[in-house]
């Protein structure tokens, strides 16, 4: 009876609200706003929308799990490891600006060679000069690692696009819209055919996408040179680009600006999200389950910052009250295991029998059957001075990325010995063909899906674009700037009206 009460004066609440909203001309800016989950999603758009709408609104974040979802450490002999995402690329521009603006710093780079095993054999092997690796590049496949620089640069200018737009305060309600928008038609296709073809077309050898493509391809999203050519283009952009993590954690970027937009945090699991009344603006009841036991609360505006599972998966969501019934989101991810193991490599599985004399700290691998996709010689998250490497003879954190955990058998495989093996499992990048099309940002008048683009590429910055995006959308909506929404031709109009 009181939990029916306080259920009932929270709705009169969030109605008074919206009606002295109405009252005030429509001016007011929303009153309280939910987003669901706390992963690098969640975290900028709630930033992104107390700067749009100013410190008055109150922001609740709702996290089932922990704040940085898929931005996340493991501890191994008292020093963190990153244990989901492990680095940013040079053109990470939001990420780059989250930095500075909460006074975090770049980890100290420590240099670390590469090779591509190729199940029996070390396929390409790096050196420490970058002439001569530019030479092997040349030696073994002709000028197809020019042709795919040159592919990959012509994708990332155009996508670079979007910061501008976004400067202007642009917002796409739909991942087509946003796509066609940077690279038209072209743009769309890529999300249709796949990195191989692609690169076929503009003249990248077979050869080198099965020995090298396909291998950074398995490192960075688990997939085969199969996956689509826009997602993939992305994640090649990571190889070539430099690359940074953050000092400490980067997690501390997820916790930085939910303590900078002074979002309050609720550990709850949102189960569903409800349409509550529809006369002027629409009115949301999000129910929640906690320790504490189910809770619900009203809000004007709901961003969903997290992937939704297929529905016969466990993590059972549900939309009610919308009609017509709200699109379907959902989408299967590709299951990632990574295992932290302290231990001795065993150098003679990739032809080292001398430890002394394995010279790489990274090995990633091609498309046959193997059981693991990249083995790295990590640093922890905090990198001193004096920092150095541990030597291949010594024991040392590998981090392995698989597609399912290690079994013991494999685990001797790679290593000599070891002292421990700590895994996280993540469900990390959707699969891409698993559904068709794509889902849209906005799902209701003030109902967003962040994670829609997730299903364009999948990666902390593509996931920080697509929060600035919802946070202008959301915005202009509210205050029905609707010139600012789903413009075309827009990189014209950048360029000649504003
Ligand atoms: C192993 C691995 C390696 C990766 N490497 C890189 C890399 O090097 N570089 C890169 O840029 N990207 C990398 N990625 C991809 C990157 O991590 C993701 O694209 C990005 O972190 C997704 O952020 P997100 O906030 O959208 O989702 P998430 O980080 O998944 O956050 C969603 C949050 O929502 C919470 N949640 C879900 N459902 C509910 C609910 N019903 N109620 C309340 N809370 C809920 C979850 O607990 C989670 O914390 C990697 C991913 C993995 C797994």
């Amino acid at each position: 009876m009181a939990r029916a009460a306080r259920l009932l004066l929270a709705a009169l609440a969030a109605l008074l609200a919206a009606a002295a909203a109405a009252a005030e001309g429509g001016d007011a800016p929303p009153g309280r706003i939910a987003v669901v989950g706390a992963g690098i999603g969640g975290s900028a758009v709630a930033h992104f929308l107390q700067q749009h709408f100013g410190p008055r609104v109150q922001i609740d974040v709702y996290e089932k799990g922990v704040v940085g979802g898929r931005l996340a450490t493991i501890s191994v002999n008292k020093q963190h490891y990153e244990s989901g995402t492990a680095s940013f690329h040079s053109l990470s521009l939001h990420m780059q600006d989250f930095l500075k603006l909460l006074g975090l710093r770049p980890r100290r780079d420590v240099v670390g060679r590469s090779a591509i095993f190729g199940g029996e054999h070390l396929v390409l092997e790096e050196t420490d000069w970058y002439l001569l690796n530019l030479f092997r590049l040349w030696w073994h496949y002709g000028i197809s690692f020019l042709r795919l620089q040159m592919w990959v640069e012509e994708v990332m200018e155009k996508f670079m696009r979007i910061y501008k737009y976004q400067a202007h305060g642009f917002a796409f309600s739909g991942v087509e819209e946003l796509l066609q928008s940077l690279g038209e038609a072209a743009f769309l296709n890529m999300t249709q055919r796949s990195v191989a073809e692609a690169l076929l077309q503009v003249g990248v050898t077979q050869r080198f996408i099965d020995d090298v493509v396909s291998a950074v391809l398995r490192a960075s999203d688990g997939q085969s040179a199969a996956m689509p050519a826009f997602a993939g283009a992305m994640s090649l952009a990571g190889a070539q680009g430099s690359l940074w993590a953050v000092e400490g954690g980067n997690k501390l970027v997820c916790s930085g600006l939910l303590k900078l937009s002074k979002a309050h945090v609720i550990h709850a699991t949102v189960t569903s999200v409800a349409l509550h009344s529809t006369e002027g603006r629409a009115l949301y009841q999000v129910r929640h389950e906690s320790d504490a036991g189910p809770g619900s609360d009203f809000y004007d505006i709901v961003v969903l910052a997290a992937p939704l599972p297929p529905d016969d998966s466990s993590g059972r969501f549900a939309f009610e009250g919308f009609a017509p019934p709200v699109e379907d989101v959902r989408g299967s991810f590709q299951p990632t295991v990574v295992s932290l193991v302290h231990g001795y490599l065993n150098s003679s599985y990739f032809g080292f029998p001398d430890p002394k004399l394995f010279p790489f700290a990274s090995i990633l691998t091609t498309d046959f059957p193997g059981f693991f996709c990249t083995l790295d010689n990590v640093c922890p998250v905090n990198v001193s001075a004096s920092f150095r490497r541990k030597q291949p003879q010594e024991a040392a954190v590998w981090r392995v990325q698989s597609p399912a955990p290690l079994l013991r058998a494999q685990l001797k495989t790679l290593f000599r010995s070891y002292y421990s093996v700590q895994t996280a499992e993540w469900q990390a990048h959707p699969v891409y063909g698993s559904r068709r099309g794509f889902p849209r940002f906005a799902l209701h008048d003030q109902l967003f899906y962040l994670n829609a683009l997730e299903w364009a590429a999948s990666s902390a910055e593509v996931m920080a674009v697509a929060a600035k995006n919802v946070a202008l959308l959301a915005y202009n909506r509210w205050y029905q700037d609707l010139d600012k929404v789903d413009q075309k031709d827009l990189m014209h109009k950048v360029k000649t009206e504003l």
